[in-house]
């Protein structure tokens, strides 16, 4: 049985980052990783691939680049019931086709020394005394340490996590935190031509909330191939619950204009109380938990990417994981607290209160820069404290201050 330090299970995002903050950290310990996925690169992944300028920062930060064709959108529309609202953020998002932004990721952490094992899907998990035993469809492990990187349906989750003596266990609180969202690539003109829609614009839709949507439907612009199309979709915070979710899909299509193409559906597992660590086991990206408001996760993977590095390069040194201590840092962090914060605000804009939340947010433009500062993590405006959020909301000086740093 091969013995590694440690093991990362998935080379999404999340694994990806993971290993890339670790090479960073603590080179020799990243050579002595390795990551463990299922498929082969470039794999498919049903994402629209927005990049939002915090996924792009640690991007930079790491070295990495985004290498890959992209569309760079800098205008937002968004309905609300009664109301559409044109917000012009300059850099919002860049937008990336999955399959050739993740190729590009393990690439790097290849390129860093990171070993990676493609095709090699982990089958089974066992807890034995100094480490984690892991089976795949091509051999076994010994593991001191497991990364969990394998997505919403996370096995090392259901395994090592879920039902490992947590007294917060919340099985209620649990089937909240599996959302769901449905898309479809909309080819739109031919090479070239955008056939009348804005290539540096996206869409947002909040107008079946009240009709029982817990979510919002999308319009991106994005190539594939280099062929103009809108990726069109709906995510609902909650599976099975509201409207049909490919109803809503289609009558999107429809508006678009684009052939009707066949659609995709995928859980996104989001941010809740449920415990993400375990005795010698993180849980990283969705398999932990992505953000409640808007479905964002790449952001996310790259945060609790460099959470877990922090932690396994610390636990290699001390010879133990202090799990529970790793996760009430990373809670207490300001990462946890955006991510709660979106909880929050998932909850209010989705909730009974829906039409009067939508109808303020979308009458109030300076909450709208600032909003959009924040979420996009635009100059560390999600560092900030509440309170210094909400002074900033007020003061004019500061909407000002929020519309250069988006330039
Ligand atoms: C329709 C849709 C649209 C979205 N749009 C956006 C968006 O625009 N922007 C954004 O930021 N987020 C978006 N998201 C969320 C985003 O896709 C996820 O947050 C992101 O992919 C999380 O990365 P990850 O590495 O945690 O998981 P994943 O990307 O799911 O990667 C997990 C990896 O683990 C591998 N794996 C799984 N099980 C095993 C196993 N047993 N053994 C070995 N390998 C395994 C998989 O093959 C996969 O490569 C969207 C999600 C959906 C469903």
């Amino acid at each position: 049985m091969e013995r590694r330090e440690i093991i990362i299970i998935g080379g999404g995002p999340a694994g990806a980052a993971t290993a890339l903050y670790l090479a960073r950290r603590d080179p020799a310990l990243a050579r002595r990783a390795l990551v463990l996925e299922k498929a082969r690169h470039p794999r498919a992944k049903v994402c629209a691939g927005g990049l939002i300028p915090h996924a792009l920062a640690c991007l930079d930060e790491l070295e990495v680049g985004l290498t890959v064709p992209h569309v760079v959108v800098d205008r937002a529309r968004v309905e609300v019931p009664g109301r559409r609202v044109e917000v012009d953020g300059r850099r919002c998002c860049a937008i990336v086709r999955r399959a050739e932004f993740d190729a590009s990721l393990v690439r790097a952490a290849r390129a860093r020394g990171v070993e990676v094992r493609e095709e090699e899907r982990v089958r089974t998990l066992e807890r034995v005394g100094d480490g984690v035993v892991v089976t795949t469809d091509r051999g076994r492990y010994h593991a001191s340490l497991v990364v969990g990187a394998d997505g919403s349906g996370s096995l090392v989750r259901r395994v090592l996590v879920d039902g490992h003596g947590h007294r917060n266990r919340d099985a209620h609180g649990e089937r909240r935190a599996i959302g769901r969202a449905v898309m479809a690539d909309v080819p739109i003109g031919d090479a070239g031509s955008w056939d009348g829609h804005d290539r540096a614009r996206y869409d947002f839709d909040f107008r079946a909330v009240p009709a029982g949507l817990a979510g919002y439907a999308w319009a991106f612009p994005c190539l594939i191939d280099g062929r103009p199309h809108v990726n069109a979709g709906v995510y609902a915070r909650r599976a099975g619950v509201g409207p049909d979710l490919r109803a809503l899909l289609h009558a999107l299509q429809v508006d678009l204009g684009g052939a009707r193409v066949r659609h995709q559906a995928a859980p996104i597992r989001c941010w809740s109380r449920a415990p993400f660590t375990a005795d010698r086991t993180l849980l990283v990206g969705d398999a932990a938990g992505a953000e409640p408001l808007m479905g964002e996760g790449i952001s996310f993977a790259f945060e609790y990417g460099r959470w877990a590095a922090a932690e396994v390069a610390a636990a290699a040194a001390a010879g133990t994981l202090e799990w529970p201590a790793a996760e009430a840092r990373f809670r207490r962090s300001w990462v946890g607290r955006k991510l709660r914060r979106l909880d929050q605000a998932a909850t209010m804009f989705y909730g009974r209160g829906a039409r009067l939340w939508l109808a303020l947010a979308a009458r109030w433009g300076g909450a709208q820069r600032i909003g959009l500062c924040w979420y996009n993590g635009v100059d560390g405006w999600d560092r900030r404290s509440g309170w210094a959020a909400l002074r900033a909301t007020l003061g004019g000086s500061a909407v000002a201050t929020a519309r250069t740093g988006m330039q």
